[in-house]
């Protein structure tokens, strides 16, 4: 089997190690293992090669980097750099070639490299630069804006560059921001404060829109979200419950439209219904009416 080991340095492009292990060969165990984004990597035996495979059980699309070593046989085939559909087939990604049958157990006990996993599908995203969104929140509530766009503190990186903090408490209803399939669900965290070891303990709800782009509802509260992955949302439509989880000083809020590109997903920025993108400025409090 495949023991993967998750290397979360870099956010929302998760980098995972091949860890390849003699254990598959007992008979005892699948052969196969879920990484993160329910993906699996399969291997199968194919006349005179070890062929491996990856399958997205995700709603999400995935873009997919191999980067094999220098382990790797050198007569080996890689597949690196296309997209692995949501609820896809799966797609062969490395075959190395078997001389006799027990050259496997040599194999699979080796490090091949990494695969890296990028949220969306960068072939074909094309965003739609003049849709007005809607508040992320409920009908006639306000609340302050406690980031905004390249904010100093935390919004200063390509994935978070123009993303905004509204301050909402632990509770309130987060409400879709425009239309499409929620393609990720992650509620089970406890954990949040106001430190960088908290990063990646972040409830959240991914939303993906039909131009490609997707949405990222962020510090949800513990069991905070109401939809499901693969569920079709309108805009307005509730989505879950402000909370404090992963890296925050505060209740409130992450909110970020990113475009998925060959070198990883950029935040792009966008504008609401009510307001333009100048209009946003960090300490006002902006109410949705519409
Ligand atoms: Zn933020």
């Amino acid at each position: 089997m495949l023991l993967i080991q998750k290397d979360s340095i870099v956010p929302m492009r998760n980098t995972q190690n091949l860890l390849l292990l003699l254990l598959c060969l007992s008979g005892m165990m699948p052969n196969s293992f879920l990484l993160g984004q329910k993906v699996e990597v399969e291997h199968e035996l194919e006349a005179d090669s070890l062929v491996f495979y990856l399958v997205n059980y995700s709603y999400m699309p995935l873009y997919i980097t191999v980067n094999v070593n220098d382990r790797t046989p050198a007569d080996s085939r890689m597949y690196s750099d296309f997209v692995l559909p949501a609820k896809g087939e799966r797609a062969k990604f490395l075959v190395v070639p078997v001389l006799q049958p027990s050259d496997t157990a040599e194999l699979l006990q080796g490090s091949f490299g990494k695969v890296q996993l990028q949220h969306g599908d960068p072939l074909t995203v094309k965003p739609d630069g003049g849709f007005q969104y809607g508040l992320p929140f409920q009908r006639k509530k306000s609340y302050k804006l406690i980031q905004g766009f390249k904010g100093s503190f935390t919004h200063n990186k390509p994935n978070s560059m123009f993303a905004l903090d509204f301050a909402m408490p632990i509770g309130d209803e987060v409400c879709a921001a425009r239309a499409g399939r929620v393609v990720k669900v992650k509620e089970d965290s406890k954990e949040g404060g106001p430190s960088a070891k908290y990063k990646g303990k972040d409830n959240h709800v991914v939303v993906l829109h039909e131009d490609g782009t997707l949405a990222y509802y962020v510090h949800l509260q513990y069991e905070g979200a109401l939809v499901e992955e693969g569920q079709e949302v309108a805009l307005g439509d509730v989505l879950g419950f402000a909370g404090n989880t992963g890296y925050s000083t505060r209740p409130h809020l992450h909110f970020v439209v990113r475009k998925p590109t060959l070198e990883g997903p950029v935040s792009i920025p966008f504008r609401f219904q009510e307001y333009s993108y100048q209009q946003l400025k960090e300490g006002r409090r902006y109410r949705r009416r519409r």
